[in-house]
């Protein structure tokens, strides 16, 4: 597709500084829960309230969200603080209620945007309303997935897109609740370079210590907005209780958070371009070495084919990882980091290794 000719995701009356914040309960509770956290919010200056009217729950029997129920309670919060709501739609229902309801913006959930029927019937749903909606990322790490929901609401005529990072299910055990693959998002903005990209740091992390540290690196990655769970009593909400901030701890960590600029208007940009040059040549080099690599080994392989042996040997590949891994500790560069770098490496050997072996 084209560039998308996106309109900017921003509101009257709400300031176009970055970063747009976004916050409420997971759920929505009782009027009262939902005023009063709004109130505390608000009094923060915060200007988009969310609260989960819907709520897509993994295993049944927990709280589903009190469903259209709730939506009088939301414009409650209109009322009492003059905010805006978001909310998340997730079929064809819910999107004609929380419009009629005067829901300011929808959001598709990450469960739904891994499902293009369900995103294909929201986005027809969608079409001649002049709507703001938020694309969170689908579950599985599938950069593709996620911009083909944000294409399908594109095409029914959704202009005014954002793109929610809320990170990515992952089977292992990792320190947070979904792991944030920050190299998607990045790569999302590389494709769709004028969508504004919003942090879910909640969803990410799924506890409270982390958010901060979520938070201020998608801002150091020049994220436009974060959407952020708040919750007057969260020990005791129904849903997420973990990861929710009171408002006022939400307001600490807003005010702790160090917002740095995109482009640098004094003479500091040139040595960043200086230095970006420097970067340029040594990827060439990498580059270069790569190829190189990839001849010897190419070698190997056509004497390997010659002497009949194996493509792979476990124990020379044990030696290569176990050897540069210990150089990179001496040059304090990360394990993992080698580690994946010295697997993509070997795993590239193997293949033009393989072409050798099968050629004739
Ligand atoms: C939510 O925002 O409360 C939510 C359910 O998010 P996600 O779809 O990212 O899990
Ligand atoms: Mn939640």
């Amino acid at each position: 597709m084209e560039t998308m000719n996106l309109q900017p995701f921003t509101f009257e009356g709400i300031s176009n500084e970055r970063p747009l914040v976004i916050a409420g309960p997971c759920s929505a509770e009782s009027e009262a829960q939902m005023v009063q956290t709004a109130q505390q919010l608000a009094a923060l200056g915060i200007k988009i309230f969310r609260a989960g009217i819907w709520k897509p729950r993994t295993r049944p029997g927990s709280f589903e969200g009190y469903g259209s129920l709730a939506l009088p309670w939301m414009q409650s919060v209109k009322e009492a603080t003059g905010m805006l709501t978001a909310t998340e739609v997730a079929n064809v229902k819910h999107v004609y209620e929380a419009l009629k309801a005067g829901i300011d913006i929808l959001w598709i959930g990450a469960r739904t945007s891994a499902n293009p029927f369900a995103v294909q019937e929201i986005a027809d749903a969608l079409r001649g309303v002049d709507v703001p909606v938020l694309v969170k990322n689908p579950v599985n790490p599938d950069l593709e997935l996620w911009i083909g929901a944000i294409e399908r609401l594109y095409m029914a005529g959704v202009t005014r897109l954002a793109a929610g990072h809320r990170g990515f299910s992952t089977y292992e055990k990792i320190a947070y609740r979904n792991d944030p693959n920050w190299q998607i998002p990045i790569e999302l903005r590389r494709r769709i370079p004028n969508i504004p990209l919003i942090v879910d740091p909640s969803h990410i992390c799924g506890k409270r210590d982390t958010l901060f540290e979520i938070t201020q690196k998608a801002m150091d990655l020049n994220y436009d907005g974060i959407i952020i769970e708040a919750h007057i009593d969260p020990d005791h909400a129904m849903s997420d209780a973990k990861q929710q901030l009171r408002p006022d701890q939400l307001g600490e960590l807003l005010k702790k958070l160090v917002i740095r600029k995109e482009y640098i208007e004094n003479g500091s940009l040139v040595t960043i371009e200086e230095l970006r040059s420097q970067i340029d040549k040594i990827d060439d080099k990498i580059v270069d070495l790569l190829e190189k690599r990839m001849h010897i080994a190419e070698e190997i392989g056509k004497i390997k084919k010659e002497n009949n042996i194996a493509v792979l040997q476990t124990k020379r590949w044990h030696q290569i990882i176990t050897q540069r891994m210990k150089e990179a500790r001496e040059k304090g560069l990360s394990e993992h980091f080698i580690e994946n770098i010295f697997r993509a490496i070997h795993e590239e050997s193997i293949n033009h290794q393989t072409r050798i072996m099968n050629e004739n």
